[in-house]
């Protein structure tokens, strides 16, 4: 008996037995559409958003040096632990995924469960980052690319045996009187559409993170103008690389004004350009942006969140939250390596869940939520992951 595939060439009954059992998929084919968007869509459900708990060894390390912590394998462990076993009912309404680095994906929790049990657990997504850092991109003005394709098939289709769903991967473009360059952004949309269409292959929904750093004395303009050059080129990208924009997420900034930008803007001023930016370069196929926090506090994050879902235009997709130390500076600071600060480092993760949870359905109720670093900048120059 024969039949015809996605490729469309021939194959025999064995053949397709093997076809239905694969892990790596030549084409997308309606299934693997179907489980790709059914991801996205849980991720970014209304009122949930992501935890990005992917810090590399040596970012958890600064982390940890600011409360006091070593980093070890075994305080990394209970940090995440900590972040794990939060409520099972309140953490669950409003995260719906959270990024592991490698490391903290094959840890087990004191009584021997596996991390990614307790999220299971909780309804909350895996998910895992998988490029391997920033790379100078030679003949540029200290610009960079990021690395790990080589294996990256290999590695995805482990992962998703491994219990996750989807993925990361951070490309960085910095603003100058000069940069990004063309090449930069070339070459960060070629790399960023490469690992999605791998991702995909495996059964892995990408997350595309094209961060424009907030470094810089440039104003909102200027952001607003290289965040539509680069998201422009990104999806230029994906669309070369057939990538299926319904089975991805897209992890951008904010439009902000620099960081020592003399001139700053009001939460009103940053979703207006926010917005404008993702309406001209983000096709409406794209189910969900999460955004990145960037350096800004725990609570300018969850305001301008707010503001950016109250805008006052029609917006195809979800736009809800993926951050890192916009959720998790105040729990490092209530925990520092305490155990019985542990219940209070927790109450901490939910306040800011909560928060940002009604954030990004626009009814967050601007300083309701107090917090341990509610207001402290979380800003860290040329910032590395
Ligand atoms: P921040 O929210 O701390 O910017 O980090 C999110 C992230 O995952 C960056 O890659």
């Amino acid at each position: 008996m024969e039949a015809r595939v996605g490729l469309n060439v021939r194959i025999t009954v064995s053949d397709l037995k093997w076809n239905m059992a694969k892990e790596v998929y030549a084409t997308a084919e309606p299934e693997l559409k179907k489980e790709l968007s059914q991801i996205a869509q849980q991720i970014v459900a209304p009122g949930r958003g992501i935890l990005a708990a992917d810090e590399s060894t040596a970012t958890i390390g600064k982390r940890f040096t600011d409360i006091n912590v070593e980093n070890t394998e075994e305080n990394r462990k209970a940090y995440r632990q900590l972040l794990f076993t939060a409520p099972k009912d309140v953490i669950s309404q409003h995260v719906s995924g959270v990024i592991l680095f490698h490391e903290t994906l094959y840890q087990k929790a004191d009584d021997g469960t596996p991390f990614v049990k307790l999220l299971q657990e909780r309804n909350i997504l895996p998910g895992i980052k998988v490029d391997k850092g920033v790379v100078p991109l030679f003949g540029t003005q200290d610009e960079c690319t990021t690395q790990g394709l080589d294996d990256l098939q290999a590695r995805c289709v482990q992962y998703k045996k491994d219990g996750c769903h989807f993925a990361k991967w951070r490309c960085v473009l910095k603003i100058t009187k000069d940069t990004p360059s063309k090449l930069a952004i070339l070459e960060n949309a070629n790399v960023l559409a490469r690992y999605a269409s791998i991702c995909q292959s495996a059964r892995i929904v990408p997350i595309v993170e094209p961060e424009i750093l907030p470094d810089g004395d440039h104003d909102l303009a200027r952001c607003q103008q290289v965040t539509e050059e680069v998201l422009a080129a990104v999806y230029k990208a994906l669309s070369d690389h057939k990538v299926y924009l319904e089975g991805t997420l897209l992890k951008p900034n904010m439009v902000t004004p620099g960081q020592s930008c003399p001139k700053r803007a009001k939460p009103e001023e940053i979703a207006a350009a926010t917005v404008t930016a993702l309406l001209r370069t983000v096709p409406p196929a794209v189910p969900g942006i999460t955004f990145l926090s960037g350096g800004q506090s725990e609570e300018e994050a969850s305001v301008n969140l707010d503001a950016i879902n109250k805008y006052p235009l029609k917006k195809p997709w979800a736009l809800t939250f993926s951050y890192g130390r916009a959720l998790q500076a105040s729990v490092l600071r209530a925990w520092a390596g305490k155990k019985d600060q542990i219940g209070a480092a927790q109450d901490e993760l939910i306040k800011r869940a909560k928060a940002n949870a009604a954030a990004c359905q626009g009814k967050y109720v601007t300083g309701s939520v107090s917090s341990k670093a509610g207001d402290a900048s979380l800003f860290v120059k040329s910032h590395a992951y």
